[in-house]
């Protein structure tokens, strides 16, 4: 047996894992945000996961409201997307070579979405950071305007804190990033229309594109504000400008139709650019970016803006991703979104019975919970994001991970669902809930 998970220690538990990982890793983790920094704790290692249920090494079964942060929109090892996947395995896992598969995987976004053309990379990072290359390479402009509490990856330029006044440049966000890497970026408020107008009239001959998630879901879910979108698009072309829409996590999972700026349809707008990753893996790491003809024209080899990679494309996340999409029909949605309903609704009943002061918040199927002040009003931006109470809401996490939830171990993330979510996993939250808002008041 070759199976290096089969012949591993018989019995580790995560405590184990957790111990060895952080002896080979930083903070025994790929990625920060699944360590349990924010909430206290040893994080559940997963050793296999079907529908919506994860089973850690420990043989503990929780219902996963993370979904992978977001791709796994059919829940786990779903049978279809299991045997497209094995086929197209069978078949050799990567050419470096065009395929069939990522010109269909295309099509299927190009239908579904404005963009006229679409580009291929491997995570929802490169895909930003290319958006912003080709937008400046477009408009031979240099400048980038971000929202604070808006996450586009890691891309150096976009790890970026406000400065000092509305319409100052940023500062670095993190060490590693060179000011030199922000001086281009202003950051300003979420939902904030006199701040982008000021950073417009001051700078606009100079932006090159202005990025903001379609629907906020990195500070917690904050929707923008009613006509937000369209007013950052108009304000866009009325300077020249690109205005691009991050959908990494909100595309393709509001809707058939994918994304979520729907508003635009309606309203008679279309983004310039748009980023997408998560579903359209379908767990596996493909992620895009696309937009106007005309200016992914520009793009190498048609154009000379350079961008490029090996996995790009990659036959077998391309494999995954399409066979998801189609099998992301309205019923899909219309389950999601009425699980969604009754969790939020749980959620609320149970802080409220509990005496627990909090404010739910939904774009689409994507919903989080702060606990904030109800007498404070929606929260709208991220300095209102940043009072949520992260103490309360440790002692919630693990009241529910106790009771076999496993949420997202922030404050600051949106929870996620899937259509395999059935009537036993709702169950398991609801009798979760009443526990775990006692444990937040
Ligand atoms: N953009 C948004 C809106 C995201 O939520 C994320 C990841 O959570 C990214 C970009 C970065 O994607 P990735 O983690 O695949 O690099």
């Amino acid at each position: 047996d070759n199976d290096p998970v089969t012949t591993a220690d018989p019995a580790p538990t995560s405590g184990a894992l957790f111990a060895r990982a952080k002896a080979v890793t930083p903070g025994g983790v790929n990625s920060p945000v699944r360590a349990f920094d924010a909430v206290g704790g040893t994080p559940r290692f997963i050793r296999s996961a079907t529908g919506a249920w994860l089973t850690d090494v420990d043989g503990v079964d929780y219902v996963d409201l993370i979904c992978s942060w977001g791709p796994m929109l059919l829940g786990h090892a779903h049978p279809e997307v299991v045997a497209a996947v094995t086929a197209a395995v069978a078949r050799g896992t990567s050419y470096g070579t065009p395929t069939e598969p990522e010109v269909m995987l295309a099509e299927e976004i190009v239908d579904r979405t404005p963009v006229d053309k679409v580009r291929f990379v491997s995570s929802g990072t490169e895909a930003t950071m290319s958006a912003i290359r080709l937008a400046r390479g477009f408009t031979g402009r240099d400048v980038v305007v971000k929202f604070a509490g808006c996450y586009h990856g890691h891309v150096d330029s976009l790890l970026a804190s406000a400065g000092s006044g509305l319409a100052t440049f940023a500062v670095p966000g993190t060490p590693g990033v060179p000011e030199s890497s922000t001086a281009l970026t202003l950051v300003l408020p979420y939902n904030d229309r006199a701040a982008v107008e000021a950073a417009f009239a001051e700078h606009g001959d100079r932006i090159a594109c202005l990025i903001t998630e379609a629907a906020a879901g990195n500070m917690g879910v904050v929707p923008p504000g009613p006509g937000f979108n369209g007013f950052l698009a108009d304000i866009c072309t009325r300077h020249g400008a690109l205005f691009v829409t991050d959908e990494v996590m909100t595309g393709f999972r509001a809707s058939r139709t994918g994304y979520w700026g729907i508003d635009g349809a309606v309203e008679g707008w279309t983004p310039d650019l748009m980023t997408f990753g998560k579903v359209m893996g379908g767990g596996f790491p493909a992620a895009a970016f696309g937009g106007r003809a005309d200016v992914m024209s520009h793009l190498a080899p048609e154009g000379p803006v350079y961008q490029a990679g090996t996995l790009s494309g990659n036959p077998i996340a391309t494999t995954a991703g399409l066979t998801t999409l189609r099998l992301a029909t309205d019923e899909v949605y219309t389950h999601i979104t009425s699980v969604g309903d009754v969790i939020k609704q749980a959620t609320t009943d149970a802080l409220t019975a509990a005496g627990a002061p909090h404010v739910v918040q939904s774009a689409g199927t994507m919903f989080s919970v702060f606990f904030t002040d109800p007498a404070d009003g929606p929260v709208r931006d991220f300095a209102a994001a940043s009072r949520t109470d992260g103490v309360a809401y440790a002692a919630f996490f693990h009241a529910m991970l106790e009771r076999g939830v496993y949420l997202p171990p922030s404050a600051y993330e949106a929870w996620f669902l899937s259509s395999a979510h059935d009537d036993r996993a709702i169950q398991t939250v609801l009798d979760a809930l009443p526990h775990a808002a006692s444990a937040a008041a």
